[in-house]
């Protein structure tokens, strides 16, 4: 796979089905998590300094569901979540509904 310039595409375990980006939320509203998803300044980190402990809390608890889920975390993105040991032993998908 290569994308039209013949460069590698930018592949992420999105790519593969196995990352979710999730956050949490109560009476259909989003929960404070300290920041919007995918902003990737420093405060994304899940232990970034300058949080509310609110905002800790609700980061410890998506984690806490997320890891009993089977799920791994990554460092800079308190949203980010992947099947643990996935990477290659899924294809990448480049499109959606063929059959
Ligand atoms: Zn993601």
């Amino acid at each position: 796979m290569s994308s039209c310039d013949g460069e590698p595409p930018i592949v992420s375990n999105h790519s593969r089905g196995v990352a979710v980006d999730v956050t949490l939320m109560q009476d259909e509203r989003t929960i404070d998590m300290g920041t919007e998803i995918n902003d990737l300044t420093i405060r994304a980190w899940h232990l970034s300094s300058g949080l509310t402990q609110k905002q800790k809390t609700n980061r410890h608890t998506l984690l806490a569901i997320m890891t009993i889920a089977g799920f791994s975390p990554i460092e800079s993105e308190w949203w980010h979540y992947e099947l643990p040991n996935s990477v290659n032993r899924f294809e990448i998908f480049d499109s959606i509904g063929e059959n």
